[in-house]
Protein backbone atom coordinates (compact mmCIF):
# COMPACT_ATOMS: atom_id res chain seq x y z
CA UNK A 1 0.00 0.00 0.00
CA UNK A 2 1.09 3.62 -0.65
CA UNK A 3 1.32 6.06 1.86
CA UNK A 4 1.59 9.04 -0.33
CA UNK A 5 -1.85 10.48 -1.42
CA UNK A 6 -1.82 10.19 -5.47
CA UNK A 7 -1.49 14.14 -6.96
CA UNK A 8 -4.72 16.16 -7.37
CA UNK A 9 -4.74 19.12 -9.51
CA UNK A 10 -8.18 20.94 -8.69
CA UNK A 11 -9.97 21.66 -11.86
CA UNK A 12 -7.80 19.08 -13.74
CA UNK A 13 -9.71 16.94 -16.11
CA UNK A 14 -6.81 15.16 -17.65
CA UNK A 15 -3.98 12.89 -16.76
CA UNK A 16 -1.86 13.14 -13.57
CA UNK A 17 1.14 10.94 -14.14
CA UNK A 18 3.92 11.02 -11.02
CA UNK A 19 6.73 8.40 -10.42
CA UNK A 20 5.59 5.15 -10.02
CA UNK A 21 3.04 5.83 -12.74
CA UNK A 22 3.24 2.50 -15.03
CA UNK A 23 3.44 5.25 -17.73
CA UNK A 24 5.71 7.64 -16.08
CA UNK A 25 9.15 6.69 -17.67
CA UNK A 26 7.57 7.00 -21.33
CA UNK A 27 5.76 10.24 -20.34
CA UNK A 28 8.99 11.27 -18.72
CA UNK A 29 11.18 10.74 -22.03
CA UNK A 30 11.90 13.37 -24.80
CA UNK A 31 13.55 13.25 -27.81
CA UNK A 32 16.76 13.98 -27.17
CA UNK A 33 18.71 10.88 -25.46
CA UNK A 34 21.02 12.94 -23.72
CA UNK A 35 18.01 14.45 -21.35
CA UNK A 36 17.01 12.17 -18.51
CA UNK A 37 15.10 14.43 -16.16
CA UNK A 38 12.57 13.19 -13.82
CA UNK A 39 9.48 15.18 -13.26
CA UNK A 40 7.52 15.54 -10.29
CA UNK A 41 4.03 15.85 -12.07
CA UNK A 42 3.31 15.27 -15.83
CA UNK A 43 -0.05 16.98 -16.35
CA UNK A 44 -1.75 15.67 -20.08
CA UNK A 45 -4.17 18.44 -20.28
CA UNK A 46 -7.14 17.86 -22.63
CA UNK A 47 -8.19 21.35 -22.56
CA UNK A 48 -6.67 24.86 -22.15
CA UNK A 49 -9.15 25.06 -18.70
CA UNK A 50 -6.70 21.88 -18.01
CA UNK A 51 -3.70 23.84 -19.15
CA UNK A 52 -4.72 26.83 -16.69
CA UNK A 53 -5.36 23.96 -13.39
CA UNK A 54 -2.45 22.68 -14.16
CA UNK A 55 0.14 25.92 -14.12
CA UNK A 56 -2.35 26.86 -10.97
CA UNK A 57 -0.90 24.12 -9.26
CA UNK A 58 2.80 24.12 -10.02
CA UNK A 59 2.37 27.51 -8.59
CA UNK A 60 0.63 27.03 -5.75
CA UNK A 61 2.77 24.05 -5.23
CA UNK A 62 6.10 25.85 -6.05
CA UNK A 63 6.78 23.68 -8.30
CA UNK A 64 9.49 24.51 -11.45
CA UNK A 65 7.01 24.38 -14.78
CA UNK A 66 7.75 22.89 -18.58
CA UNK A 67 5.86 22.77 -21.51
CA UNK A 68 5.60 20.14 -23.59
CA UNK A 69 4.13 20.29 -27.36
CA UNK A 70 6.25 17.93 -29.57
CA UNK A 71 9.34 17.54 -27.09
CA UNK A 72 11.67 17.48 -30.05
CA UNK A 73 13.73 20.80 -27.92
CA UNK A 74 17.28 19.86 -28.80
CA UNK A 75 17.95 21.46 -24.78
CA UNK A 76 15.39 19.31 -23.46
CA UNK A 77 13.27 22.28 -22.08
CA UNK A 78 10.16 20.19 -22.65
CA UNK A 79 11.11 18.41 -19.10
CA UNK A 80 12.33 19.54 -15.84
CA UNK A 81 13.66 17.60 -12.91
CA UNK A 82 11.37 17.65 -9.90
CA UNK A 83 9.26 19.99 -11.04
CA UNK A 84 5.66 19.72 -13.38
CA UNK A 85 5.33 19.35 -16.99
CA UNK A 86 2.18 20.68 -18.81
CA UNK A 87 2.32 18.09 -21.23
CA UNK A 88 0.07 18.78 -24.52
CA UNK A 89 0.27 15.84 -26.38
CA UNK A 90 -3.40 14.90 -26.21
CA UNK A 91 -4.24 18.27 -27.80
CA UNK A 92 -3.14 17.90 -31.31
CA UNK A 93 -6.26 18.12 -33.29
CA UNK A 94 -6.04 20.42 -36.75
CA UNK A 95 -9.03 22.04 -38.24
CA UNK A 96 -9.42 24.00 -41.49
CA UNK A 97 -11.10 27.35 -42.06
CA UNK A 98 -11.52 27.21 -45.91
CA UNK A 99 -13.30 30.93 -45.73
CA UNK A 100 -10.06 32.30 -44.30
CA UNK A 101 -7.41 29.99 -45.71
CA UNK A 102 -6.21 29.12 -42.24
CA UNK A 103 -5.50 26.68 -40.52
CA UNK A 104 -6.60 26.08 -36.59
CA UNK A 105 -3.17 23.62 -35.06
CA UNK A 106 -3.69 22.78 -31.22
CA UNK A 107 -0.91 23.17 -28.95
CA UNK A 108 0.87 19.53 -28.56
CA UNK A 109 0.50 18.82 -32.43
CA UNK A 110 3.25 17.55 -34.31
CA UNK A 111 4.45 18.77 -38.36
CA UNK A 112 3.06 15.44 -39.53
CA UNK A 113 -0.39 15.96 -38.13
CA UNK A 114 -0.68 19.14 -40.29
CA UNK A 115 0.30 17.97 -43.15
CA UNK A 116 -2.14 15.17 -42.90
CA UNK A 117 -4.85 17.50 -43.34
CA UNK A 118 -3.36 20.26 -45.69
CA UNK A 119 -1.40 18.59 -48.00
CA UNK A 120 -3.69 16.94 -50.14
CA UNK A 121 -5.50 19.66 -50.96
CA UNK A 122 -2.61 21.02 -52.34
CA UNK A 123 -2.17 24.03 -49.48
CA UNK A 124 0.87 24.05 -46.96
CA UNK A 125 2.01 26.13 -44.09
CA UNK A 126 5.88 26.91 -43.52
CA UNK A 127 6.64 24.35 -40.92
CA UNK A 128 9.61 21.95 -39.85
CA UNK A 129 11.48 19.29 -42.52
CA UNK A 130 11.32 16.68 -39.62
CA UNK A 131 7.44 15.38 -39.33
CA UNK A 132 7.58 14.28 -35.61
CA UNK A 133 8.51 17.90 -34.85
CA UNK A 134 5.92 19.64 -32.64
CA UNK A 135 4.66 22.93 -34.01
CA UNK A 136 4.45 24.66 -30.74
CA UNK A 137 7.97 24.88 -30.22
CA UNK A 138 9.25 25.73 -33.83
CA UNK A 139 6.56 27.92 -34.13
CA UNK A 140 7.24 30.10 -31.48
CA UNK A 141 10.75 30.60 -32.21
CA UNK A 142 11.44 31.66 -35.89
CA UNK A 143 10.37 28.27 -38.23
CA UNK A 144 12.51 27.56 -40.47
CA UNK A 145 11.05 25.44 -43.77
CA UNK A 146 11.86 23.79 -47.10
CA UNK A 147 9.55 27.06 -48.41
CA UNK A 148 10.96 29.44 -46.07
CA UNK A 149 12.39 32.13 -48.97
CA UNK A 150 9.31 31.94 -50.70
CA UNK A 151 6.36 31.90 -47.83
CA UNK A 152 8.69 33.70 -44.68
CA UNK A 153 8.99 31.96 -41.17
CA UNK A 154 6.34 30.05 -39.53
CA UNK A 155 5.85 33.21 -37.17
CA UNK A 156 5.34 35.79 -40.30
CA UNK A 157 1.93 33.27 -41.12
CA UNK A 158 0.78 33.42 -37.26
CA UNK A 159 -2.66 34.89 -37.61
CA UNK A 160 -3.51 34.26 -33.70
CA UNK A 161 -2.80 32.27 -31.14
CA UNK A 162 -5.28 31.27 -27.93
CA UNK A 163 -3.19 31.68 -24.46
CA UNK A 164 -3.35 30.45 -21.63
CA UNK A 165 -1.69 33.22 -19.27
CA UNK A 166 0.32 32.77 -16.30
CA UNK A 167 -2.28 33.73 -13.94
CA UNK A 168 -4.94 31.28 -15.68
CA UNK A 169 -6.76 33.25 -18.13
CA UNK A 170 -7.81 32.29 -21.61
CA UNK A 171 -6.97 34.83 -24.28
CA UNK A 172 -6.76 35.44 -28.01
CA UNK A 173 -3.73 37.33 -29.55
CA UNK A 174 -3.97 38.69 -33.04
CA UNK A 175 -3.47 42.08 -34.57
CA UNK A 176 -6.60 43.15 -33.02
CA UNK A 177 -6.54 41.64 -29.28
CA UNK A 178 -4.01 41.43 -27.03
CA UNK A 179 -1.03 42.91 -30.08
CA UNK A 180 1.54 43.14 -27.90
CA UNK A 181 1.22 39.37 -26.97
CA UNK A 182 0.83 38.46 -30.68
CA UNK A 183 3.94 40.36 -31.77
CA UNK A 184 5.50 38.96 -28.69
CA UNK A 185 4.87 35.21 -29.81
CA UNK A 186 6.61 35.65 -33.13
CA UNK A 187 9.88 34.70 -32.10
CA UNK A 188 10.00 35.44 -28.22
CA UNK A 189 9.30 31.58 -27.44
CA UNK A 190 7.41 29.55 -24.90
CA UNK A 191 7.69 33.17 -22.73
CA UNK A 192 4.45 34.46 -22.27
CA UNK A 193 1.99 31.90 -21.67
CA UNK A 194 0.99 28.22 -23.01
CA UNK A 195 -0.34 28.08 -26.57
CA UNK A 196 -2.98 25.93 -26.97
CA UNK A 197 -4.14 26.39 -30.10
CA UNK A 198 -2.04 28.39 -33.31
CA UNK A 199 -4.30 29.93 -36.47
CA UNK A 200 -1.45 29.42 -39.12
CA UNK A 201 -1.87 31.39 -42.97
CA UNK A 202 -2.04 28.45 -45.55
CA UNK A 203 -0.69 29.02 -49.41
CA UNK A 204 -1.16 27.15 -52.17
CA UNK A 205 1.98 24.10 -53.30
CA UNK A 206 2.26 21.23 -54.60
CA UNK A 207 1.01 18.36 -54.13
CA UNK A 208 4.25 17.93 -56.24
CA UNK A 209 7.17 19.96 -55.75
CA UNK A 210 10.40 19.55 -57.19
CA UNK A 211 12.96 18.56 -54.43
CA UNK A 212 16.85 18.67 -54.85
CA UNK A 213 19.57 16.44 -53.60
CA UNK A 214 22.71 16.35 -55.02
CA UNK A 215 25.76 14.31 -53.14
CA UNK A 216 29.18 15.28 -53.94
CA UNK A 217 32.86 14.20 -53.21
CA UNK A 218 33.99 15.35 -49.78
CA UNK A 219 37.43 16.12 -51.48
CA UNK A 220 35.28 19.25 -53.19
CA UNK A 221 33.92 20.46 -50.49
CA UNK A 222 35.21 24.14 -50.57
CA UNK A 223 34.08 24.42 -54.21
CA UNK A 224 30.66 22.98 -53.93
CA UNK A 225 30.09 25.25 -51.00
CA UNK A 226 31.70 28.47 -52.52
CA UNK A 227 29.37 27.43 -55.75
CA UNK A 228 26.07 27.25 -54.59
CA UNK A 229 27.04 30.31 -52.84
CA UNK A 230 27.35 32.09 -55.12
CA UNK A 231 24.36 30.53 -57.25
CA UNK A 232 22.04 30.58 -54.87
CA UNK A 233 22.59 34.53 -54.00
CA UNK A 234 19.90 36.99 -55.90
CA UNK A 235 17.98 33.49 -56.67
CA UNK A 236 14.20 33.35 -57.18
CA UNK A 237 12.16 33.52 -53.66
CA UNK A 238 10.97 29.83 -54.88
CA UNK A 239 14.12 28.38 -54.38
CA UNK A 240 15.20 27.67 -50.41
CA UNK A 241 18.35 25.33 -50.26
CA UNK A 242 20.80 24.42 -47.46
CA UNK A 243 24.36 22.93 -48.05
CA UNK A 244 25.53 20.25 -45.63
CA UNK A 245 28.27 18.15 -44.62
CA UNK A 246 26.58 14.66 -43.61
CA UNK A 247 27.33 10.72 -44.33
CA UNK A 248 25.19 8.68 -46.78
CA UNK A 249 22.89 6.05 -44.99
CA UNK A 250 24.04 2.42 -44.60
CA UNK A 251 20.81 0.88 -46.54
CA UNK A 252 21.27 -1.66 -49.30
CA UNK A 253 19.62 0.20 -51.75
CA UNK A 254 23.04 1.80 -52.12
CA UNK A 255 25.49 0.94 -54.04
CA UNK A 256 28.03 -0.44 -51.44
CA UNK A 257 31.24 1.87 -51.88
CA UNK A 258 28.97 5.06 -50.75
CA UNK A 259 27.33 3.55 -48.07
CA UNK A 260 28.57 5.38 -44.69
CA UNK A 261 30.39 7.91 -47.01
CA UNK A 262 30.80 11.72 -45.81
CA UNK A 263 30.06 14.08 -48.43
CA UNK A 264 28.98 17.15 -49.19
CA UNK A 265 25.74 17.76 -50.29
CA UNK A 266 23.15 20.08 -51.82
CA UNK A 267 19.66 20.08 -51.29
CA UNK A 268 16.13 22.35 -51.35
CA UNK A 269 12.79 22.64 -52.51
CA UNK A 270 11.95 24.88 -56.11
CA UNK A 271 7.98 26.26 -54.45
CA UNK A 272 6.86 26.50 -57.54
CA UNK A 273 5.88 24.86 -60.72
CA UNK A 274 8.10 21.48 -60.52
CA UNK A 275 9.54 21.89 -64.74
CA UNK A 276 10.64 25.24 -63.68
CA UNK A 277 12.18 23.96 -60.21
CA UNK A 278 14.17 21.26 -62.56
CA UNK A 279 15.59 24.08 -64.89
CA UNK A 280 16.31 26.22 -62.15
CA UNK A 281 18.56 23.78 -60.47
CA UNK A 282 20.38 22.37 -63.05
CA UNK A 283 23.59 24.61 -61.91
CA UNK A 284 23.62 23.36 -58.60
CA UNK A 285 23.50 19.61 -59.79
CA UNK A 286 26.78 20.26 -61.76
CA UNK A 287 28.90 22.11 -58.94
CA UNK A 288 31.77 19.45 -59.29
CA UNK A 289 31.08 15.32 -60.19
CA UNK A 290 27.83 13.93 -58.32
CA UNK A 291 28.13 11.24 -56.36
CA UNK A 292 24.77 10.94 -56.30
CA UNK A 293 21.76 13.04 -57.69
CA UNK A 294 18.44 12.30 -56.45
CA UNK A 295 16.72 15.00 -57.37
CA UNK A 296 13.41 14.94 -58.49
CA UNK A 297 9.52 15.77 -58.41
CA UNK A 298 7.87 14.50 -55.09
CA UNK A 299 4.91 14.61 -53.40
CA UNK A 300 4.98 17.42 -51.07
CA UNK A 301 3.43 15.46 -48.08
CA UNK A 302 5.27 12.64 -48.53
CA UNK A 303 8.88 14.42 -48.93
CA UNK A 304 8.11 16.07 -45.36
CA UNK A 305 8.71 12.84 -43.80
CA UNK A 306 11.32 11.92 -45.78
CA UNK A 307 14.16 12.92 -43.11
CA UNK A 308 12.51 11.67 -40.27
CA UNK A 309 13.96 7.75 -40.26
CA UNK A 310 17.46 10.21 -39.87
CA UNK A 311 16.74 11.71 -36.45
CA UNK A 312 15.27 8.98 -34.41
CA UNK A 313 14.32 9.67 -30.75
CA UNK A 314 17.13 8.73 -28.10
CA UNK A 315 20.03 9.21 -30.08
CA UNK A 316 22.42 11.76 -28.26
CA UNK A 317 22.03 15.59 -29.70
CA UNK A 318 23.80 18.80 -29.33
CA UNK A 319 22.28 21.19 -31.83
CA UNK A 320 23.65 25.12 -32.14
CA UNK A 321 23.51 27.67 -35.08
CA UNK A 322 24.40 31.07 -35.54
CA UNK A 323 22.99 33.71 -38.32
CA UNK A 324 25.36 34.82 -40.56
CA UNK A 325 25.36 37.93 -42.78
CA UNK A 326 27.74 37.29 -45.49
CA UNK A 327 29.55 33.34 -45.89
CA UNK A 328 33.17 34.07 -46.57
CA UNK A 329 35.51 31.79 -47.98
CA UNK A 330 36.98 31.64 -44.37
CA UNK A 331 33.51 31.10 -43.10
CA UNK A 332 33.55 28.14 -45.56
CA UNK A 333 36.78 27.11 -44.72
CA UNK A 334 36.38 27.07 -41.61
CA UNK A 335 33.22 25.06 -42.13
CA UNK A 336 34.97 22.26 -43.85
CA UNK A 337 37.99 22.13 -41.57
CA UNK A 338 35.58 21.27 -38.38
CA UNK A 339 33.48 18.93 -40.40
CA UNK A 340 36.33 16.97 -41.04
CA UNK A 341 37.01 16.44 -37.12
CA UNK A 342 33.54 15.99 -36.31
CA UNK A 343 33.84 12.68 -33.96
CA UNK A 344 30.75 11.43 -34.89
CA UNK A 345 30.10 10.13 -38.31
CA UNK A 346 26.30 10.70 -37.86
CA UNK A 347 27.02 14.63 -37.00
CA UNK A 348 25.70 16.90 -39.82
CA UNK A 349 27.19 20.41 -40.23
CA UNK A 350 24.09 22.61 -42.64
CA UNK A 351 24.34 26.32 -43.88
CA UNK A 352 20.65 27.30 -44.38
CA UNK A 353 19.82 30.15 -47.00
CA UNK A 354 17.60 32.33 -46.19
CA UNK A 355 16.47 35.86 -47.31
CA UNK A 356 13.72 36.37 -49.58
CA UNK A 357 10.29 36.59 -47.77
CA UNK A 358 12.12 36.06 -44.43
CA UNK A 359 13.83 39.57 -44.79
CA UNK A 360 11.04 41.38 -46.38
CA UNK A 361 9.38 41.41 -43.26
CA UNK A 362 10.85 44.42 -41.09
CA UNK A 363 12.99 43.53 -37.70
CA UNK A 364 10.93 45.09 -35.63
CA UNK A 365 7.52 43.72 -36.97
CA UNK A 366 7.87 41.04 -34.98
CA UNK A 367 9.59 39.87 -32.09
CA UNK A 368 12.26 37.70 -33.81
CA UNK A 369 14.80 40.54 -34.34
CA UNK A 370 17.29 41.04 -37.05
CA UNK A 371 16.38 39.17 -40.43
CA UNK A 372 19.89 39.78 -42.28
CA UNK A 373 21.43 36.80 -41.39
CA UNK A 374 20.56 35.33 -44.80
CA UNK A 375 22.72 32.36 -44.39
CA UNK A 376 22.57 30.07 -41.16
CA UNK A 377 25.19 27.72 -39.82
CA UNK A 378 23.96 25.01 -38.08
CA UNK A 379 26.17 22.80 -36.38
CA UNK A 380 24.49 18.99 -35.28
CA UNK A 381 26.09 16.64 -33.49
CA UNK A 382 25.09 13.40 -33.31
CA UNK A 383 26.50 10.02 -31.65
CA UNK A 384 25.02 7.23 -29.88
CA UNK A 385 26.86 6.77 -26.71
CA UNK A 386 26.82 8.65 -23.30
CA UNK A 387 30.88 8.41 -23.39
CA UNK A 388 31.43 10.14 -26.33
CA UNK A 389 29.08 12.97 -24.99
CA UNK A 390 32.20 15.16 -23.71
CA UNK A 391 34.37 14.96 -27.06
CA UNK A 392 31.12 15.90 -29.34
CA UNK A 393 29.99 18.61 -27.00
CA UNK A 394 33.37 20.01 -27.08
CA UNK A 395 33.71 19.85 -30.76
CA UNK A 396 30.46 21.33 -30.83
CA UNK A 397 31.30 24.31 -28.96
CA UNK A 398 34.85 24.97 -30.63
CA UNK A 399 33.02 24.96 -34.22
CA UNK A 400 30.64 27.10 -32.58
CA UNK A 401 32.47 29.26 -31.11
CA UNK A 402 34.69 29.96 -34.45
CA UNK A 403 31.56 30.28 -36.69
CA UNK A 404 29.91 33.36 -34.31
CA UNK A 405 33.14 35.29 -35.30
CA UNK A 406 32.19 35.28 -38.40
CA UNK A 407 28.46 37.08 -37.53
CA UNK A 408 27.80 40.43 -37.13
CA UNK A 409 25.07 40.22 -34.85
CA UNK A 410 25.97 36.76 -33.26
CA UNK A 411 22.63 36.31 -33.51
CA UNK A 412 21.74 32.38 -32.78
CA UNK A 413 18.92 30.79 -33.73
CA UNK A 414 16.89 29.59 -31.40
CA UNK A 415 15.52 26.65 -31.63
CA UNK A 416 18.60 24.69 -31.80
CA UNK A 417 20.26 25.75 -28.48
CA UNK A 418 22.27 23.34 -26.88
CA UNK A 419 22.03 22.52 -24.10
CA UNK A 420 20.10 25.27 -21.91
CA UNK A 421 23.12 27.33 -21.60
CA UNK A 422 22.02 30.46 -23.55
CA UNK A 423 22.30 32.71 -20.55
CA UNK A 424 20.48 36.51 -20.29
CA UNK A 425 23.64 38.07 -22.22
CA UNK A 426 23.22 35.54 -25.32
CA UNK A 427 19.26 35.77 -24.98
CA UNK A 428 19.42 40.09 -25.30
CA UNK A 429 22.18 39.23 -28.22
CA UNK A 430 19.84 37.51 -30.08
CA UNK A 431 16.95 39.78 -30.16
CA UNK A 432 18.75 42.85 -30.40
CA UNK A 433 16.96 45.84 -30.47
CA UNK A 434 13.28 44.48 -29.73
CA UNK A 435 14.96 42.52 -26.36
CA UNK A 436 13.98 45.73 -24.08
CA UNK A 437 10.13 45.72 -25.25
CA UNK A 438 9.55 42.03 -25.19
CA UNK A 439 10.67 42.44 -21.39
CA UNK A 440 8.10 44.99 -20.96
CA UNK A 441 5.21 42.72 -22.44
CA UNK A 442 6.75 39.73 -20.34
CA UNK A 443 6.32 42.13 -17.33
CA UNK A 444 2.59 42.15 -18.44
CA UNK A 445 1.72 38.46 -19.07
CA UNK A 446 4.06 36.94 -16.60
CA UNK A 447 5.77 39.15 -14.28
CA UNK A 448 6.75 36.06 -12.23
CA UNK A 449 8.61 34.45 -14.59
CA UNK A 450 6.30 31.21 -14.34
CA UNK A 451 7.53 30.41 -17.71
CA UNK A 452 11.29 30.49 -17.37
CA UNK A 453 12.53 26.72 -19.28
CA UNK A 454 13.32 28.51 -22.41
CA UNK A 455 15.76 31.13 -23.66
CA UNK A 456 14.51 33.20 -20.89
CA UNK A 457 13.48 37.02 -21.06
CA UNK A 458 13.61 38.41 -17.33
CA UNK A 459 10.96 40.57 -16.86
CA UNK A 460 11.40 44.27 -17.03
CA UNK A 461 12.13 45.72 -13.64
C1 LIG B 1 14.78 16.40 -35.75
C2 LIG B 1 14.55 17.88 -35.64
C3 LIG B 1 14.27 18.60 -36.78
C4 LIG B 1 14.05 19.97 -36.68
N1 LIG B 1 13.78 20.68 -37.82
C5 LIG B 1 13.54 22.01 -37.73
C6 LIG B 1 13.19 22.76 -38.89
O1 LIG B 1 13.07 22.23 -39.98
N2 LIG B 1 12.97 24.08 -38.74
C7 LIG B 1 13.07 24.71 -37.54
O2 LIG B 1 12.85 25.90 -37.48
N3 LIG B 1 13.38 24.02 -36.42
C8 LIG B 1 13.61 22.69 -36.50
N4 LIG B 1 13.93 21.98 -35.36
C9 LIG B 1 14.07 22.69 -34.10
C10 LIG B 1 12.71 22.82 -33.44
O3 LIG B 1 12.10 23.98 -33.93
C11 LIG B 1 12.85 22.91 -31.92
O4 LIG B 1 13.46 21.76 -31.43
C12 LIG B 1 11.49 23.14 -31.25
O5 LIG B 1 11.70 23.52 -29.91
C13 LIG B 1 10.64 21.89 -31.31
O6 LIG B 1 9.35 22.15 -30.89
P1 LIG B 1 8.57 21.09 -29.96
O7 LIG B 1 7.21 21.61 -29.72
O8 LIG B 1 8.72 19.74 -30.55
O9 LIG B 1 9.48 21.22 -28.69
P2 LIG B 1 9.23 21.00 -27.12
O10 LIG B 1 10.51 20.39 -26.65
O11 LIG B 1 7.98 20.32 -26.80
O12 LIG B 1 9.12 22.47 -26.62
C14 LIG B 1 10.19 23.36 -26.68
C15 LIG B 1 9.85 24.63 -25.95
O13 LIG B 1 8.87 25.35 -26.67
C16 LIG B 1 7.96 25.93 -25.77
N5 LIG B 1 6.64 25.35 -26.01
C17 LIG B 1 6.35 24.14 -26.49
N6 LIG B 1 5.04 24.01 -26.65
C18 LIG B 1 4.49 25.18 -26.26
C19 LIG B 1 3.17 25.69 -26.23
N7 LIG B 1 2.14 24.98 -26.68
N8 LIG B 1 2.98 26.93 -25.76
C20 LIG B 1 4.01 27.68 -25.33
N9 LIG B 1 5.29 27.25 -25.37
C21 LIG B 1 5.51 26.02 -25.83
C22 LIG B 1 8.44 25.67 -24.38
O14 LIG B 1 9.30 26.71 -23.97
C23 LIG B 1 9.23 24.41 -24.58
O15 LIG B 1 10.25 24.27 -23.62
C24 LIG B 1 14.12 20.62 -35.43
C25 LIG B 1 14.39 19.87 -34.30
C26 LIG B 1 14.59 18.53 -34.40
C27 LIG B 1 14.89 17.75 -33.17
Amino acid sequence: MSLTAPTQIAGFAGEVITPGHPAYDAARTVWNGMIDARPAVIARCTSATDVAAAIAHARSEGLPLAVRGGGHNVAGTATVEDGLVVDLSRLRHVRLDPSHRTVHVQGGATWADVDRVTAPLGLATPGGVVSETGVAGLALSGGVSAQRRAHGMTIDNLVSAEVVLADGRIVRASADEHADLHWALRGGGGNFGVVTSFELRLHPLGPDVFKLHVAYPLVDAARVLGGWRDAVAGAPDALSTEAFVWALPVIPELPEHLRGLRYVGVSGQWTGDPEEGEAATRALRSLATPLLDLSATADYGQAQAALDPFFPAGLRYYWKAVYLETLPDAAIAATVRHSLEAPSPRTLVIIRHGGGAIARVPDDATAFGARDGEWMLSVDAIWDAPEDDAENVAWTRGFYDEAVGFSAHRRPYFNFPGLLEEGDAAVRAGFGANHDRLARIKAVYDPENTFRRNPNILPAG
